[in-house]
């Protein structure tokens, strides 16, 4: 199944709303899952003030949010999606999130997280990034490392048969500063098709030439049409992460 490039084994993406993987990476997701790597979504809120509508209560849009993710993350081939239900617009990177998402680590056991860039305020002339997004990135890479990996440090999460995991790379979704870049030019229609299950956003709206435009930019001046881009790093070693798998492979 793998085509000769890197493709992990088990992949946790972590966002703060519903729309915001296809917005980012499911381009990448799909690519990884066509190479048969394993992939859950964790949503730190279900997107509930998101739906501006006359008589629209917060309860009906996340039950509406959470639906269309469910049906964008099925089109990428993602069958697991884990909603944190934090409140939309009031996300903080507490210790209380952060422990919940080293709970949601230690049970998937990722090879890859793939989440946002907390440094990201400023987003061309039109936008400032959306705090959620911020928080949602800090609260993961705070998770991901070192807390995830530390046997001492959330140590109760052993009663429910959690112990540390480490995660061999994040990838943070990048707008600028991107030091990998994934082929997507396979899977840019998958993105589009998974976007476009989150109507109570898009509505009439066509994302395509935005979606396409972003992405050919990213691709400029390599071997490919359309690409995303994230700055990589990587937190076991090659050695290291052999290692690791021979023990667990040994164990099993
Ligand atoms: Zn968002």
């Amino acid at each position: 199944m793998n085509n000769g490039y890197y493709v992990p084994e088990r992949v946790l993406v972590i966002a703060a709303h519903p729309d915001d993987i296809e917005f980012s990476s499911a381009g990448t997701v799909a690519r990884w899952v066509k190479g048969g790597a394993e992939v859950a979504y964790v949503l730190c809120t279900s997107g509930d003030v998101g739906i501006a509508q006359a008589g629209m209560t917060r309860a009906r849009a996340a039950e509406i949010r959470e639906a269309e993710q469910i049906a964008a993350a099925e089109v990428v081939g993602v069958k697991e999606v884990i909603f944190l239900r934090e409140p939309d617009g009031m996300l903080e990177n507490t210790l209380d999130l952060r422990k919940r998402l080293v709970r949601e680590i230690r049970r998937f056991k990722p090879e890859v997280v793939i989440t946002g860039d907390p440094t990201i305020v400023w987003a061309g002339p039109g936008y400032i990034n959306h705090p959620d997004h911020r928080a949602a990135a800090a609260a993961s890479l705070d998770a991901v490392f070192p807390a995830a990996g530390q046997p001492n440090l959330f140590e109760e999460l052993a009663e429910e048969g959690l112990t540390a995991h480490k995660t061999r790379k994040v990838y943070a979704l990048s707008w600028g500063q991107a030091n990998t870049f994934v082929n997507i030019t396979e899977t840019i229609d998958l993105k589009l098709a998974a976007l476009k299950k989150h109507v109570s956003q898009i509505g009439d709206w066509d994302p395509e030439p935005m979606l396409k435009q972003r992405a050919s930019e990213l691709a400029k001046g390599k071997e490919m049409t359309y690409a995303e881009g994230f700055r990589v790093v990587t937190l076991v070693s090659d050695e290291d992460f052999a290692k690791m798998k021979g023990t667990v492979e040994a164990a099993a």
